[in-house]
């Protein structure tokens, strides 16, 4: 048998990238002598296995043959007579379908190593269309590495067009379509991500809600940018820019979906757009089965990120609101991030990038002013049950009213 190093762990170290996890494949072995060797079979239909030291994934060589709909439509045959090139030849990007023996010489029969220095992300085979999933990994590829010059390649983009237009898409599972959204969200430049996936389709398959954003003006006085769906773009780069969590990078995405439903002759202003993208946004997390903490920092995000650029002319009572509604007691960080995500709303905005956010401060010291309420002693003075509750909040909106007058000079 021979064993080789492929995928990832052979393409970033020809980028000089370093390398994480490490993909081998095996030619010329069986089922039965991996067994005998001690690797751990995994999975059901894969004959992948796991090294008995290091854990890491092993595969036989396989061919593929598209048998149905979706991820899971395929037919596999491994066997020890399939090739290093037949096995190579299946892969989604030339840069992916290259291998490495332990002496580090390259197989490249699809030219991997010549797109690498093209900055080119190209598919190997016309196969390529057989797999939808492709489509979300050749736009996380291009969003992983945009910021080394690399773009799609024409003919693959016209391949992904085609996939988006074939109804395939919608066979994706959830969780695979997830998987692939939220690392490309914490890519170092997610919003090509999304342009990739608009530029082929996709976006309005997957996410009509965010296509739907592009052609729809603001108010230039606010938003230079102008484009709701630039708007958007600018604020996911401003969000990984400044190594946001994925919570609030999936909050910055969605985060102005309400402005994709105003009628035009309302254009460029957008009354109540906060609250009218709220069940857009329910509809986004419930395709994906987006995890909780995503999910629901996106919908107060949408909901209150006007409150929070207009936090310092907000009224004591309706800071005292605000504060209640993201549960900043018990939920100190989800409040942090929130004033992250208005704070990167701000600065994706054409020319303002660098301009300083007052508001974020004065937020995080309205929190400190409300929390410093100590229940303590109204206890000792004998408020129970609601009536406790009504007097903490008196409590919180004197110590806000304070923090105000205190801040306002
Ligand atoms: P990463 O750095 O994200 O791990 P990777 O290229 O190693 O990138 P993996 O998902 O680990 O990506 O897959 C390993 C290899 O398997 C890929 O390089 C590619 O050759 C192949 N591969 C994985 N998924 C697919 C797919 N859906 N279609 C075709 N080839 C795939
Ligand atoms: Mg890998």
């Amino acid at each position: 048998m021979r064993i080789y190093k492929v995928g990832g762990a052979v393409r970033d170290r020809l980028l000089g990238k370093p390398v994480t996890d490490i993909d081998w494949v095996v030619v010329g072995a069986t089922t039965e002598e991996m067994l005998a060797k001690g690797f751990r079979p995994v999975g059901a239909d894969f004959p992948v296995f796991l090294h008995p030291k290091s854990g890491e994934e092993y595969a036989l060589a396989r061919t593929e043959r598209k048998s149905g709909r979706g991820y899971g439509g395929f037919t596999f045959h491994a066997s020890p007579e399939v090739t290093l090139e037949e096995d190579l030849i299946r892969r989604d990007l030339t840069i992916n379908a290259m291998a490495e023996d332990d002496q580090q010489n390259l197989t490249d029969p699809y030219h991997g190593q010549r797109d690498l220095e093209a900055r080119l992300l190209r598919h190997v085979s016309p196969a390529f269309a057989e797999d939808p999933l492709r489509v979300l990994r050749v736009a996380r590829f291009a969003a992983r590495y945009a910021t080394l010059g690399f773009t799609v390649a024409p003919e693959t983009l016209a391949l992904m067009h085609q996939l988006s237009e074939s109804g395939e898409l919608e066979a994706l599972t959830p969780e695979r379509s997830w998987k692939e959204i939220s690392r490309a969200l914490m890519e170092d430049q997610p919003q090509v991500f999304v342009e990739v996936l608009r530029a082929c389709g996709a976006l309005k398959v997957l996410m009509p809600e965010v296509d739907a954003l592009f052609g729809v003006p603001q108010p230039p006085a606010h938003h230079p940018e102008i484009d709701t769906g630039a708007h958007t773009l600018s604020v996911l780069q401003q969000a990984a820019l400044h190594k946001q969590p994925l919570t609030v990078r999936w909050a910055c995405l969605l985060h102005d979906l309400g402005k994709g439903l105003t009628p035009e002759d309302e254009w460029p202003r957008h009354i109540a757009h906060e609250f009218k993208g709220l069940k857009l946004i329910k509809a986004v997390n419930e395709r994906f089965k987006v995890p909780k903490d995503c999910q629901e920092l996106a919908l107060l995000v949408a909901e209150y990120h006007t409150h929070g650029h207009r936090a310092l002319e907000l009224k004591p009572s309706t800071l005292l609101e605000l504060l209640q509604s993201f549960d900043i007691y018990r939920r100190p960080q989800r409040f942090e991030e929130f004033i992250a995500a208005c704070e990167m709303d701000a600065r994706g905005r054409k020319g303002l990038e660098e301009r300083s956010y007052p508001q974020a401060d004065y937020l995080r010291g309205a929190a400190t002013a409300a929390r410093s309420v100590a229940v303590q002693p109204l206890l000792e003075k004998g408020f129970k049950g609601p009536e406790l509750g009504e007097e903490i909040k008196r409590e919180r909106l004197k110590a806000l009213k304070a923090y105000k007058e205190a801040t306002s000079v």
